[in-house]
């Protein structure tokens, strides 16, 4: 089925009437590279950096270690775009050296941005392994923290890539709902928004991603979820600038097209998914896009979304 799908879409991202939408992969470093370019990727949207961090919790990796992994990755892409999280510790992935080992609620403790703002050393050595990864390669560096809150966050990660002489663009990614409301207020600090759906499903419903037994919540066709995603897609293009979607829900044929309906501009996924999201595009203009995307958010639930957007996408 995957070969099927690899053999029948290859290209960059568009709907059949020609409206783009870069496909960018998931990956979690150099040995994700292999598939994402196999599949079509246009670049990476999202560079998981915390797998550098994970096999040796007590210290930071060095400034020489980030910049050969960071180095291996950026050059897969020589004139595609690659966009690099920060680490991103805490709650699931927590780090003796970052994160506090006693909180009550750790998804809602120091964790992420706010992590790395405390300890400035940390952020300035990845920061710079980056700036100097990307020296002389083509390749188009993005940089985004995980875990934005507000404008005053989104505006300390900006002036943090600056001083690490940093010339890439840096952006914010919107996986808490106080970001997606004020999406606009953030993009006035950084220069682009990219929406983590799994981390945004969980606050937005306060429930932990991790727990099967309110795992409906996470299901990313909730009509809350692509509220706030409308309201980062449309506050992201009324100042012009770019917003993606780097959760899980980007996966997803269908929800992919609603995205885009959405205002999405541009999807970021697992390797393998890329192909079938690639496909889905291509059989549907920007408008039936539209049209699914203002069905699914007329309901009440996940069930009842994915029926609407179904059922137009398919012209019943
Ligand atoms: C997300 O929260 O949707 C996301 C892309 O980040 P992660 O899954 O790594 O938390
Ligand atoms: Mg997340």
């Amino acid at each position: 089925e995957r070969r099927a799908a690899l053999a029948a879409s290859s290209g960059p991202g568009t709907t059949s009437d020609g409206h783009r939408v870069p496909l960018l992969a998931n990956v979690g470093g150099p040995a994700d590279v292999a598939a994402a370019l196999e599949a079509g990727a246009e670049g990476v949207g999202l560079f998981r950096t915390e797998f550098l961090f994970l096999d040796d919790s007590a210290t930071a990796p060095s400034e020489e270690r980030q910049l050969a992994a960071y180095r291996e990755v950026l050059e897969a892409f020589p004139e595609g775009r690659v966009v690099v999280r920060v680490l991103d510790a805490g709650a699931d992935k927590p780090l003796d050296f970052l994160t506090p080992v006693q909180e009550p609620n750790p998804a809602l403790g120091v964790r992420g941005l706010r992590a790395l703002l405390d300890h400035p050393g940390v952020l300035q050595t990845q920061l710079r392994a980056l700036a100097r990864a990307a020296e002389g390669l083509p390749v188009h560096l993005e940089v985004m923290a995980p875990m934005v809150a507000d404008r005053v966050e989104a505006r300390a990660f900006a002036q943090a890539c600056r001083a690490a002489g940093l010339r890439a663009r840096a952006g914010a990614m919107v996986e808490i709902p106080a970001a997606a409301l004020r999406a606009r207020s953030i993009l006035q600090e950084v220069e682009f928004i990219s929406l983590g759906t799994n981390d945004l499903a969980q606050y937005a419903f306060a429930a932990d991603r991790q727990l099967g037994s309110v795992a409906r919540f996470q299901d990313p066709w909730q009509p809350a979820l692509l509220d706030l995603v409308a309201a980062a897609a449309e506050a992201a293009r009324t100042t012009g600038q770019g917003c993606g979607v780097c959760g899980e829900a980007a996966a997803d044929p269908m929800l992919a097209c609603v995205l885009v309906g959405l205002g999405v501009t541009s999807l970021s996924m697992g390797a393998a998914a890329l192909p079938f999201v690639r496909t889905a595009l291509s059989h549907h203009t920007l408008a039936q896009c539209e049209r699914a995307a203002a069905a699914a958010r007329a309901v009440d639930t996940a069930e009842e979304a994915r029926a609407a957007a179904h059922s137009v996408l398919s012209g019943e």
